[in-house]
């Protein structure tokens, strides 16, 4: 069994979140072969939980990878194994995450553990944060108490194979809002017959970015990114009468984010009201918690790597991206960490972006390791 074959077929039908079907039907029929004492599939959508039980009692543990593509058309002179699927690309690695956690499969086939048991979990839709919640929510999980969680995430711009981590926040908790502003349209003579959202929209955004505090070294950093702002149309007659503002907001931890969320709410309906009549709504979209590494997990992965010769850094500060296994570390003991890409390796969902094979026997062997020391 080639697992960078494996890898490389992912790759070339990747699917958007929430429509995994065909890649969890690939990752099953190739798990059937590695004799898991159990295969669960749709669980949260296109799921797949592997089981393996072993013979003395022990921890369970959960190791899951994501499955999903993104939006990204794959330029046709990348690789030889480039997507078949226009405008969907794996550009953020997942193929590469699915093909380690069915190595390390191989690893548990092939090498049973003494005791314990290990769940691998294929899980959907990461991208949109939608699946790590609908996994949760599925009650499969709920028929076990797991005692470790772990995943890892492959790092361009790092050195290949290096493994970074920290204990505490990992990666930001990282929220969308969409603020509708609903006023109503008037003459653009006559704009005092109207509602025109402009002066709130253009208060709310100047204050929202006056919150940004970028020091990444400070406990309540806070970075709040114009996504879109659209007031009225192109229509010169007219004055607007409704307008939308997009923000993706983040911070080290779930409870400074839920702080900016709620001062928003209140910042935006003060600004509403010195505009007679200027509806509003605000919508949270793609939430993610941030990934908060146990102590006790983050140091078996030190140890793993360690006993794996693989270079370990201890991460200062958390990444500013958010990824929804932060679900899981709010659940259950867990540490989410890093895996190096390659210095010269371009950015995640860049278009010529590919995940690197050889991490598909690093990441399985750093697992095989950690279901090791964590059973100790
Ligand atoms: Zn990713």
């Amino acid at each position: 069994m080639d697992f960078t074959s494996i890898r490389r077929e992912l790759h070339r039908y990747p699917e958007l979140s929430g429509e995994e079907k065909e890649t969890a039907s690939r990752v099953e029929d190739i798990l059937k072969t590695l004799e898991p004492t159990k295969i669960i599939r749709h669980v949260g959508g296109h799921g797949i939980l592997a089981e393996y039980v072993f013979p003395g009692e022990g921890p369970t543990l959960l190791f899951r990878a994501d499955m999903d593509a993104v939006a990204v058309e794959e330029p046709t002179d990348l690789c030889p194994y480039h997507s078949c699927h226009p405008g969907v690309a794996h550009k953020c690695g997942h193929d590469g995450h699915t093909a380690t956690l069915l190595r390390f499969a191989k690893h548990l086939h092939e090498h049973p553990l003494p005791a314990g048991r290990v769940l691998l979990l294929f899980q959907p839709a990461e991208e949109t944060g939608a699946g790590a919640r609908a996994v949760l929510e599925d009650k499969v999980l709920e028929e076990y108490r797991i005692d470790k969680a772990f995943a890892y995430h492959n790092i361009p711009g790092s050195p290949l194979g290096e493994v970074l981590c920290r204990k505490g926040s990992f990666t930001c908790a990282v929220v969308s809002v969409a603020i509708t502003l609903t006023g109503k349209t008037s003459h653009a003579a006559e704009p005092q017959n109207g509602i025109n959202p402009g002066a709130a929209t253009a208060d709310i955004v100047r204050e929202v970015l006056r919150w940004n505090n970028t020091d990444k070294t400070a406990e309540d950093y806070f970075l709040a990114t114009l996504v879109e702002i659209r007031v009225g149309e192109e229509a010169y007659g007219v004055s607007a009468g409704e307008g939308v503002i997009r923000f993706t907001l983040r911070a080290k931890t779930d409870n400074v984010l839920h702080q900016h969320t709620r001062r928003l709410e209140e910042l935006v309906a003060s600004i509403c009201e010195q505009t007679e009549g200027l509806q509003h709504s605000i919508t949270h979209v793609e939430p993610f918690s941030a990934n908060e590494n146990d102590k006790a997990c983050t140091d078996i992965i030190r140890e793993a790597a360690r006993q794996e010769g693989l270079a370990y850094t201890e991460l200062s500060q958390p990444f500013s991206w958010g990824e929804d296994f932060g679900l899981f570390t709010n659940h259950y003991p867990g540490a989410l960490f890093g895996l190096g890409a390659g210095e010269n390796c371009p950015p995640l969902h860049s278009a010529r972006y590919d995940f690197p094979d050889t991490l598909i026997e690093t990441g399985a062997a750093m697992f095989y390791r950690m279901a090791v020391l964590s059973i100790q």
